[in-house]
């Protein structure tokens, strides 16, 4: 069986993020980055498919170099082959950019199965996966929290509003989008980021895919016009500080209300 995991880099949940002069995205020189957490389950969901069994593990991602540092990580997890499409070309790319890029190394793959995150956690479309599925001509379940992989077929849970849960049942090839929280992930071991070195990551051109023209910001059908931060609102308290300091200040003030 053959697994193709869609891995997108994103700045870190950390990280300051400043919006560009033109207010259209981010700035991200000097932005520290790391795997979208959704793509995170979906890695870990193909490497059991290959703990239990014959299984290829290929991870694909857009972006510039530092994207590399991202498919190091996957191959240090237990990824078998990256794709890396690194073309200034591709920059920009709307949804239905990142969808054609995508189909067109599955188109070249063909794997059975083909795994994302739900969304991402910079864009939050949520819109590329369903949009390879469709490209691909494949079907395909989003807002997946279980998985149960047979050597033809998934079972999947899926969530849905008010937390009512669906069982769906796809035939490969097929296209599954994890929601977080889907597995427990894994961490590279000292010996798999050493292998990971010595795994081929192959760079590809949107040329390559027969792409020109058709993807990156001159492409674009969804134009970001601004991004941007919305006034404080009256009374908004904005915490300070790290993670577990705005955590346990929040829990005070939870508490404060009565409410725990
Ligand atoms: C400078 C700049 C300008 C931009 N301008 C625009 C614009 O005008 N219009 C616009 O629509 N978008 C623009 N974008 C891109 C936009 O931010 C999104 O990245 C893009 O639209 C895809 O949507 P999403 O990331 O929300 O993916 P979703 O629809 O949320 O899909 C997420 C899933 O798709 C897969 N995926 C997504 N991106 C990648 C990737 N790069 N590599 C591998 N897998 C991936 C992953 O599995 C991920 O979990 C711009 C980006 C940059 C950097």
């Amino acid at each position: 069986m053959k697994v193709l995991v869609c891995l997108k880099q994103v700045p870190h949940s950390d990280a300051r993020l400043d919006i560009r002069d033109d207010g259209a995205w981010i700035k991200d020189d000097g932005v520290k980055f790391e795997i979208n957490s959704y793509d995170t389950y979906a890695l870990e969901q193909a490497l059991r498919v290959k703990d239990a069994g014959e299984a290829e593990v290929v991870v694909v991602s857009i972006g510039p170099d530092r994207v590399t540092q991202a498919l190091r990580t996957a191959l240090g997890m237990g990824a078998d082959r990256a794709v890396h499409v690194n073309d200034p070309e591709a920059e920009g790319s709307d949804p239905l950019g990142v969808a054609k890029i995508l189909a067109a190394v599955a188109a070249e793959e063909s794997p059975d199965l083909i795994l994302t995150g739900f969304m991402s956690e910079d864009g939050n479309f949520a819109a590329v996966p369903p949009m390879v599925a469709r490209l691909q001509g494949i079907p395909s379940a989003t807002a997946v929290v279980q998985c149960e992989i047979s050597d033809s077929s998934v079972r999947v849970e899926r969530e849905l509003e008010g937390g009512a849960m669906e069982v769906v049942d796809l035939e490969m090839p097929c296209l599954i989008a994890l929601q977080t929280g889907a597995n427990q992930v894994r961490y590279a071991s000292l010996k798999g980021i050493m292998q990971a070195k010595k795994k081929p990551v192959d760079a590809k051109t949107v040329a390559d895919l027969g792409l020109a023209g058709q993807v990156g910001a001159s492409a674009v059908k969804v134009v970001i016009e601004k991004i941007y931060r919305p006034d404080k609102g009256e009374g908004a308290e904005m915490l300070e500080g790290s993670t577990g300091e705005v955590v346990s200040q929040l829990v005070g003030k939870i508490k404060e209300l009565g409410l725990l």
